[in-house]
């Protein structure tokens, strides 16, 4: 692949991405190569076709280097989760770079690779990019065609770069975005230049301020840096303005029903004939079923199972499934209300810094809260980005979370790349011993 990159540009073709190197999230399927989404599952599954995204960058000339470990089938929040073994933070690798796509942020943040391909369910682009100190983005859902990558719960589900700046994340974001046939939930827009915006100055942009995300919760290390992130904002000219997102508590509990629920529909696929691994000895078809996935999936994802088995069973789909999805429209109400007001949204990405390995294995929920900023936004559809906006506690990175309306990504990278004109964090890197 850098070799024909390099005859592209000895013919003086001029493509942005030719010979950049990029690292995917090994939940994209590549052809011909292994395609594990960290488990055992799918150990030693070789795919037969390119997702959509890996597609549109091979052909914009980007030279694939591999791919990257991540939460087993997305599912996770530290990155703790693999069937491979955990991901440790470049910045301390005595802590977690967090998840899914954790593999995807330690390997931008240990600068191994000028940008990486992750995904995006809960926040596994956003909360990893905030504990590595990476910009990522999580675009509008039906933005980047989900064809080739590996589903977890496919209403929420949406791919997007991780880089140093958010100029780097606007010019993979030119590739990866735009209509596929091959997606039904892919939207048919006209293709966009998401570089438009970059230079746009920033006088007069209403930043809105959800009181649910700056209430109590964020650590105080958290919040300084947002502060001070909020204040070189209005040195730039944005002004802020309170904002309420009155449903946003319920977003958690809406999430961990329908996210479940989906993945167990669509992790029914494994089951031991279509796809990857099948236990070696069984009694008879259903003992063979039972044995495959009882060996081949790994805790976490058999907790989603049983959940969203659970939430979608007869008696329950109406007090569960129903209801969450009910609450997903009042989310996304309350985020179309706010944006009557804001051009927007900003506040923390995760409550804390980066924490140590193991320190939230055994407690599931308290897992699951590191996503309680972003999580809504998946609900909503919405398209949003963390940014570095300076270190906490036991010097770690903290990001900034933007939420913009559904397909202002050109808005929301410009606002990004503005706020990287006058500070550097984004260009900060672990020291790293080899
Ligand atoms: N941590 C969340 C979960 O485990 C989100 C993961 C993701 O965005 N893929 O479901």
């Amino acid at each position: 692949m850098a070799r024909a990159a390099d005859q592209r540009l000895a013919k003086g073709d001029s493509g942005i991405l030719v010979g950049i190197p990029l690292a995917y999230k090994d939940i994209f399927c590549i052809r011909n190569w292994r395609t594990t989404c960290g488990s055992r599952m799918l150990e030693n599954f070789v795919a037969p076709y390119d997702a959509h995204v890996v597609e549109q960058l091979d052909t914009a000339g980007a030279v694939t280097l591999g791919k990257l470990n991540m939460d087993e089938f997305a599912m996770g929040s530290s990155n703790e989760n693999s069937y491979f073994g955990p991901v440790k933070n470049p910045w301390d690798t005595t802590r977690v770079p967090g998840g899914s796509s954790g593999g995807s942020a330690a390997v931008v943040a240990a600068r191994l690779a000028p940008a990486a391909l992750g995904t995006d369910t809960g926040g596994s682009i956003r909360q990893p990019a905030a504990f590595c100190g990476l910009t990522g983005l999580k675009p509008t859902y039906g933005a980047v065609s989900r064809y080739g990558i590996v589903a977890y719960a496919s209403s929420l589900d949406q791919a997007g770069p991780m880089a140093k700046s958010a100029e780097d994340c606007a010019l993979i974001l030119n590739s990866i975005a735009g209509f596929d046939q091959r997606d039904s939930t892919s939207v048919d827009r006209p293709r966009e230049d998401y570089t438009i915006d970059l230079a746009k100055p920033l006088k007069g942009l209403r930043i809105g301020l959800p009181c649910e995300f700056f209430a109590e919760g964020m650590d105080a290390d958290v919040r300084s840096a947002i502060e001070l992130a909020l204040a070189e904002y209005r040195k730039l000219g944005a002004v802020t303005v309170d904002v309420d997102l009155p449903n946003s508590a319920l977003s958690l509990a809406a999430y961990y029903v329908i996210a479940p629920a989906e993945a167990s529909s669509n992790l029914s696929r494994f089951d031991g004939v279509r796809y990857g691994f099948r236990a070696p000895d069984y009694s008879d078809l259903n003992d063979m079923y039972s044995k495959t996935r009882a060996q081949g999936f790994g805790a976490e994802v058999k907790r989603r199972i049983l959940m969203g088995t659970y939430v979608l069973s007869h008696g329950y789909y109406d007090a569960y499934y129903l209801k969450a999805q009910k609450i997903r429209r009042l989310i996304a109400n309350d985020f179309r209300a706010a944006f009557e007001h804001c051009d927007v949204i900003m506040g923390p990405t995760a409550p804390t810094v980066a924490f140590p390995l193991g320190d939230k294995n055994d407690d599931p929920v308290q897992m699951y809260l590191s996503d309680i900023y972003t999580i809504s936004t998946n609900l909503a559809g919405l398209p949003a980005m963390s940014i570095p906006c300076g270190f906490g506690k036991h010097k770690m990175p903290v990001g900034l979370q933007i939420i913009g309306p559904w397909f202002s990504e050109s808005r929301m990278l410009g606002v990004a790349h503005q706020y990287q004109q006058t500070t550097d964090w984004h260009t900060r890197m672990p020291e790293i011993s080899v």
